[in-house]
């Protein structure tokens, strides 16, 4: 057999190893199968991507604050101005727009109705 079989002992370990941060060339030394083998199995049974081990702040990394705001980016706010997660969606916006075309489609619908109701 050239591939090592899969039981359900060796995903464990795999996935435990994987948890610990081993890098994938040293998981597969211990399973005795290559890094590739580690890698593909990895992919298939959708474990979570590791992070970097640089300590990062999860949730704050992602938010866009006005300050990471571009010229390019959807401005539509997310959450209330004064709230400590405050931020911008930061999509790609869509062409000659401030928001990205989801956000285009909801600021378009809240436009149409106002209009309606105030022609009423
Ligand atoms: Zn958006």
């Amino acid at each position: 057999m050239s591939t090592a079989e899969w039981t359900p002992e060796r995903i464990a370990t795999l996935i435990a190893l994987w948890n610990d941060n081993l890098t994938t060339s040293e998981i597969g030394r211990q399973l005795g199968i290559t890094k590739n083998a580690v890698i593909g199995k990895v992919h298939r049974l959708g474990l979570p991507q590791r992070r970097p081990s640089v300590k990062e702040e999860p949730v704050e990394a992602d938010i866009i604050r006005l300050d990471r705001l571009g010229a390019n980016m959807c401005s539509w706010p997310v959450g209330n101005p004064g709230d400590r997660n405050f931020h911008f969606c930061g999509e790609p916006a869509a062409p000659n727009k401030p928001y990205c075309t989801r956000h285009c489609a909801v600021a378009y619908i809240r436009t149409r109705d106002r209009s309606e109701t105030s022609v009423a």
